[in-house]
């Protein structure tokens, strides 16, 4: 039987006319954006507005900051008879919303492949899968600057922020 694909959260992603985004609200009143998604009342301070629509962000960022996660979670979100992996998280500052955004690194981007600036783009993610469902998400990858054999390579070891 085939999986169902569930975004793992309803309406903070989806593809669009351009391509897959995550999609935020933008403030009617005073024009401020707002991620995860506000639908009901700005929460800028000094602004009463309540005309929230719908907006994709930007699917191009720079790297603000970004670590990895050793820790395994507990079995009762993670089977302990599947190998774990370290996941490598980032956050993506995003200029044009004025905002940082959490996500998970691509599989296969370590630590060491990240800098802090450095340009990454929106791609569709899987965090998970079940019997029934494949819980799709967003993933951070680098934007590709000419490497030939799709690694993003060595280039030194480090993390967090340096700036
Ligand atoms: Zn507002």
């Amino acid at each position: 039987m085939a999986r169902v694909r569930k975004p793992v959260v309803p309406g903070w992603f989806a593809e669009t006319d351009t391509g897959f985004r995550l999609l935020g609200t933008r403030c009617g009143t005073c024009g401020a954006v707002f991620f995860p998604r506000e639908d009901f009342f700005c929460r800028a301070p000094g602004c009463d507005g309540t005309d929230l629509t719908e907006v994709p962000l930007s699917p191009r960022g720079t790297v603000w900051s970004y670590t990895d996660g050793r820790y395994r979670p507990p079995p009762y979100v993670s089977d302990p008879e599947v190998p774990w992996q370290p996941r490598t998280l980032v956050a993506v500052e995003l200029a044009a919303e004025r905002m940082v955004v959490l996500g998970q690194a691509a599989p296969g981007v370590p630590v060491g492949a990240l800098r802090v600036g450095m340009e990454v783009e929106l791609v569709p993610g899987v965090l998970g899968e079940d019997a029934g469902t494949v819980w799709t998400t967003w993933w951070w990858r680098p934007v590709e600057t000419g490497g030939a054999d799709g690694t993003y390579g060595a280039v030194g070891a480090g993390g967090g922020r340096d700036r």
